[in-house]
């Protein structure tokens, strides 16, 4: 798995800080750029305006560019930016008012707000680069966070943001926000389960949950923003997916895609796994339906975290790679697989004794 948190030789620090590693000096022409001066083993020595900064990684990792955060008198460092990588996320607050049976990050009671950290990182991140915003639930420091994203999509026509969120705290007054933020630089990742509002409440563990969403989703069209609705598969929602694919078609056919996904075992995610994983490689019937009834109406679903040979053939092409590649594995048996390189494979923390019952190579 690919290290996101890096050991580092401790700064005489007493707030966190933002730096950006380069290999050539010539790249490093920001008060935030350091560049390299010594590889010693896994130690590599850089210099940050005249002080000696040691980061420890893998010889074979590649480092140029990449954007760490430093916190006083720790001895790790936050790769906030991997300049290599498509798959860079911000974890803005680890609070959520939701308890959803699937959640791969169990919510915290405390924030720390790094907004003003994570814009300076997302200033200093590749050109052309997408970020993703998740929690927790960013919008619960909604203010905040409209002053990271505004801040950074001005000062950077470049970047583009990928905010997950249940939206429920989005109202009319946010409208004009929204719409000055740009629909073609920011993508609104919004979770629904059912279409029944009590399924969706309690999957997300919270009473009138269906309700506030379907006004957040209003102020989201009405603002003119993209939205990607998102649907994890579970038992508990399994018969409605049909049901749910109407809704999506008829009632929110403004979305750009929607995107149905494969339980992640990490969080509750793993302690409820037995009573909500769905295997799709035994059964596909109900989400084949909900695919065609989309696909009929014009909305593209998309299948994440799908092993492309959980899938039945004819709907593959609905199933590209996206798991993220520092989270990615494959098995035994895919060494042999001709489609190894374009099926995501599995997440690390897949235990395959109770997962898929009939996967195997293409
Ligand atoms: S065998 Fe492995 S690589 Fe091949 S489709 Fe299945 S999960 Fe993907």
């Amino acid at each position: 798995m690919i290290e996101l948190r890096l050991k580092v030789d401790p700064l005489p620090i007493d707030v966190p800080l933002i730096v950006r590693v380069n290999d050539a000096p010539s790249n490093a022409n920001g008060q935030h750029d350091a560049f390299l001066i010594e590889v010693t083993g896994e130690r590599r020595e850089y210099d940050f305006n005249g002080f000696s900064l040691g980061v420890y990684a893998g010889v074979d990792e590649c480092m140029d560019g990449d954007v760490l955060l430093l916190l006083p008198g720790q001895a790790s460092a936050h790769r906030l930016i991997r300049a290599q990588s498509e798959h860079n996320t911000f974890l803005v607050t680890e609070q959520c008012d939701q308890l959803c049976v699937m959640c791969s990050q169990p919510p915290k009671k405390h924030h720390h707000d790094m907004f003003e950290h994570f814009a300076l990182a997302a200033l200093l991140a590749p050109i052309g680069a997408t970020i993703g915003i998740s929690g927790g639930e960013p919008l619960l420091h909604k203010h905040r966070l409209f002053e990271m994203l505004s801040h950074v999509t001005k000062a950077r026509p470049d970047i583009r943001f990928h905010v997950l969120t249940n939206a429920q705290h989005l109202n009319a007054g946010d409208i004009e926000t929204l719409s000055d933020l740009g629909w073609d630089r920011v993508l609104w990742g919004v979770p629904i389960y059912s279409a029944t509002a009590d399924v969706h409440d309690q999957i997300v563990g919270k009473e009138g949950a269906f309700r506030s969403l379907e006004r957040g989703l209003a102020t989201l069209f009405r603002a003119g923003a993209s939205v990607e609705l998102r649907t994890v598969v579970l038992q508990q929602n399994w018969d409605d997916l049909p049901a749910l694919a109407d809704f999506v078609s008829t009632r929110l056919s403004a979305v750009s895609f929607w995107a149905v996904m494969q339980l992640e075992r990490i969080g509750y995610g793993r302690m409820n796994w037995t009573t909500s994983f769905k295997d799709t490689s035994t059964d596909f019937d109900p989400l084949a339906r909900a695919i065609d009834i989309a696909a009929a109406r014009g909305i593209q679903a998309w299948l994440y975290n799908f092993p492309a040979c959980s899938v039945p053939p004819v709907y593959r092409r609905h199933a590209p790679s996206t798991i993220s590649d520092w989270k990615r594995k494959y098995l035994n048996f895919c060494d042999s697989c001709s489609a190894r390189g374009t099926c995501g494979g599995f997440f690390q923390w897949y235990d395959h004794r109770q997962g898929f019952a009939e996967l195997g190579p293409l």
